[in-house]
Parts: C-alpha cells; structure tokens; sequence
C-alpha cells in the first residue's frame, strides 16, 4: 500500500508545527512574565487575570469545621477538619472523609440553580452520614469553604464572581454572579444549617496547603483536566491592589494562566478543535496543555491521516466522534513498551475502532508524542515564565535559592512522559545550575481527592 507516502506529508508538517525548541519556549516564557506584569497593573491589562485570593496566609485564621467542596469536571469532595485545635500539624486535621460525586452531563448544560441545588444536596447527604459525629456550639451554623476551580473574580474571602465557566461547563445564570451567594442560596432552598465563610480557588488552595508544610514553596501548578497556576506575589509589586492590605506583605495571585496565547506553535487541528468548542477563541494555552484536550487533539490528527489511508479505506465512525479518545488512552499507548505494540493496537481498536498494523501504530505512538510533547514543554515554559518574573522583582530570591514548586492534578501525576519533557524543558531553560535550585514536588492528598492541600504529601522531591 501507498499510505506511507501520503501520511508522510501530514506527519511532517504537524512534526514542523509542534516543535518546541529553546527560542520558542523562551519567548513564551518572556511573554508570559510580561503578561503577568500587564495582568498585574490593571485589570483587562492581559489575557491573563492575575485574580487577588485575598488569601494572605492559609490555612490559620478558619473557623470551625470546614466541609470542602471541590467543583470540577465531575466531582465534589467534601472533607473536613478543625483548625482551631492548635495540635501539631497532623492534629490539626482531626478527620477528613471524602465523597466523590459526579456531575451529571446534563448538570454541565442546565442552570446555575440546579448545579448549585445538585452540590446543596451533595452536601446534605454527606453531613448527613457524618451526623453527629462532630460537636458544633449550639446556634452556631457550620461553615463551609468552597473550593472552586474556575475563574472567580473574587472581592472579599467569602464572595467571587464567576467570570466565565471553562472545562467544557456551559451552565446559564453563573457568570457574572457571586458563587458563594449561589451557595448559599441554594443551601438555603434546601434548609440547610450552612454557610459558606470562605471561598478559595483550587491553585490557592493547593499553593497556601502546600506551604504548609514547606515554606519554600512559591508556585502552585495544576495540570488536570484543565490547568491553572498561582504563586507568592509581593503586594508592593500590584499595581492594581487599592487598599487591600495585608501584614504579610505578600499575598497569593491566582493567575488563570489557562487563558494565555501568546506565541503558542498551533496547527490546524487546534484551530479547528477550538472553533467547535463552546469557548471559541478562549483559554488557548489549556486547549493546547491539559488533559481535558490532547487526545482530542490527537483524535483529529488521526482522522486527518485515517483520510490518508492509513489505517485501511474505511474510515471509523468511532474515531470521528469528538473527545471518544481521551488524554488516559494516549497515556496508556505510549506505556506499551511490546515489540508488536499489542496494547497499542487493541486501545486503539476499543476506543476508535481502527485497526492497525505495526507500522500505522508506531504513526500513531509519534502523533501521541508530538502533541504531549509540545503541551508538556509550553507547560514548562510557561512555569519558567512565572519563576522568571519573580526573580526579576526580587534578584536572587528565587533563582539562588531552594524554590518548590507545587505540582498537582492527574495529567502531571499519571502520565510520566509529560513529567519528564516538562521538567526537560525547565531544565533547558534554567541551565543545569539554577534548575537544581528549582524542586517540582507532586502533591497528593492522603486520603482521597481534593484538592485542600492540608492532606497532601510531599509525593517526591526531585
Ligand atoms: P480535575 O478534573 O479536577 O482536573 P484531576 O486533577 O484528577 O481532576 O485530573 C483529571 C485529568 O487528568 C483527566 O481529565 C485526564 O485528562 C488526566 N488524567 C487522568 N488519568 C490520566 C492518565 N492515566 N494519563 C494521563 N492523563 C490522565
């Protein structure tokens, strides 16, 4: 057969188009620092939104019980603990229970009313079981802290409006309304003896736990499903920051990094994934790195070479179904280490009903490594950006010491060739030197999944 020759062409090009090598990534990582900058100045100065947590120092100062609430692409977890017992850090956490709760397709498509009514009652059952197995002063409501994972524009710590919805929700009525009033209004509808008393976004959560435990920890990076990053900013440095004072003298800005573009190496396929996306022209660089896109991106590559022949002349239906192959399955071709690729061929089968032979797997073993090469290495040097700029306020403080950087979120943790080409590409970037200064831990929480850093461990420090 031909396929070769005409999947040669297509192979090359997405190959070209992809590449990461050291200028580029240098200027993403310049234009991300000046984007923060921009960010920082004035609100609307940049793609990035460089949103205030109002988080000065996590996690002291709570009250009561906290029941966490992680909003996601498909789970809430509850757990909770009391940080008013000033026992050693392990005591302070005197329980956490966890329950994962899926939300409904049809959740992600309906109104802010029934999604918030869905995570009230969520939340009901799961106080519910835990009962009394908690004293709370009588009269007294439990607090909840609300983890978020979308863009907030917060204005104090227990309000934020919602800036728009990301992840593939499309829910009417939230954008522009304060998240914790939905809340609490919909606890309210439901009668529950509840409130929400403070509300934290995922990265802050997961940037202020892990300081926690590490002081040096400065940057907090989430690489899931979609992506965000957050780090210790000086307050002398906000331009934007108008009487919003803070002892500390730091305080913790969410970046939203997930809505940057500039300079990023996009091929048709990422434009065409984007046009049908309910999002069109929005959080570019997490349609280009988080796990929510690359099998999708990939999904597409294939088809265009399917076109090409490659895989026979028929062309699946499965393979064009838009997000059927997703970010695990790519992971879990590229760990077949097998002469004959089996496992390639079978994953490849099941999800998109392609059949291949030797040489149409190791094609699509490249594609895969091509698109989560490129993802990894901008995610890298997107991580670079922020060090950079950092560095730039306060010479020697970042680059010429110990500086951790908090990873977490699934992509980062199960796909171990995403790891090594981004901490390859900070390496590069940092030179050997410095880069040895920089320590990338993986945080995971011990019980369960949230993404409240007070149960997370140090997984490695490498
Ligand atoms: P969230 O949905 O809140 O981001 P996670 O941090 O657990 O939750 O990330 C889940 C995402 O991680 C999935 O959507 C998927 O893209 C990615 N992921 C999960 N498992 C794997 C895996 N084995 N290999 C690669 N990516 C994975």
């Amino acid at each position: 057969r031909s396929s070769a020759v005409s999947v040669a062409p297509i192979f090359t090009k997405l190959k070209h188009e992809c590449a990461t090598p050291l200028p580029l990534l240098r200027h993403v990582a310049d234009a991300m620092a000046a984007d923060m900058r921009a960010g920082l100045a004035v609100d609307g100065g940049s793609d990035l939104k460089m949103i205030l947590s109002y988080v000065d120092s996590l996690p002291t100062g709570y009250v009561c019980i906290y029941v966490y609430m992680y909003v996601s692409s498909g789970i809430g977890v509850p757990c909770h603990f009391d940080p008013n017992s000033l026992g050693g850090k392990q005591e302070r956490v005197i329980d956490t229970e966890f329950e994962q709760v899926s939300i409904p397709q049809e959740l992600m498509f309906g109104t802010s009313e029934d999604l918030f009514d869905f995570i009230a009652s969520g939340l009901d059952k799961f106080a519910r079981k835990e009962g009394g197995k908690f004293y709370l002063p009588s009269g007294r409501k439990r607090e909840i802290g609300f983890t978020f994972s979308f863009p907030v524009r917060q204005t104090s710590i227990d309000s934020g409006i919602l800036i728009k919805w990301t992840k593939g929700f499309a829910v009417s009525g939230t954008a522009g309304r304060d998240v914790v009033a939905c809340l609490n209004e919909a606890m309210e509808r439901q009668g529950l003896d509840m409130r929400v008393s403070a509300l934290v976004n995922d990265t802050v959560g997961t940037l202020a736990g892990a300081r926690y435990w590490d002081d040096d920890v400065m940057v907090a990076v989430i690489l899931g499903t979609g992506t965000n990053a957050c780090y210790v900013e000086r307050t002398d440095t906000i331009a934007k920051l108008q009487g919003h004072d803070s002892s500390s003298g730091r305080t913790i800005i969410n970046t939203e990094w997930g809505a940057f573009s500039n300079g990023l190496p996009l091929t048709v396929f990422d434009r065409e994934m984007d046009d049908a996306s309910i999002n069109p022209g929005e959080q570019i660089f997490e349609k280009t790195i988080s796990g929510m896109y690359l099998g999708e991106i990939v999904r597409r590559v294939l088809l265009k070479i399917a076109e090409a022949g490659t895989f026979g002349d028929s062309i699946p239906e499965k393979l064009s179904t838009p997000f059927v192959l997703r970010t695990p399955d790519i992971s879990a071709m590229q760990q077949d280490n097998s002469d004959d690729l089996k496992a390639v061929g079978s994953i490849l089968y099941d999800i998109t009903g392609v059949e291949s032979n030797l040489s149409a797997r190791k094609i699509v073993i490249e594609v895969c490594d091509t698109i989560v090469k490129r993802g990894s290495r901008l995610a890298g040097a997107g991580i670079v950006g922020i060090l950079q700029k950092m560095e730039e306020d306060s010479q020697g403080l970042i680059f010429g010491k110990r500086t951790v950087v908090a990873m977490d979120g699934g992509l980062y943790e199960h796909y171990p060739q995403y790891r090594r080409y981004l901490q390859d590409a900070v390496t590069e970037l940092l030179g050997l030197e410095i880069s040895k200064n920089i320590r990338f831990i993986l945080l995971q929480n011990r019980q369960g999944k949230t993404r409240l850093a007070k149960y997370y461990v140090p997984l490695e420090d490498s």
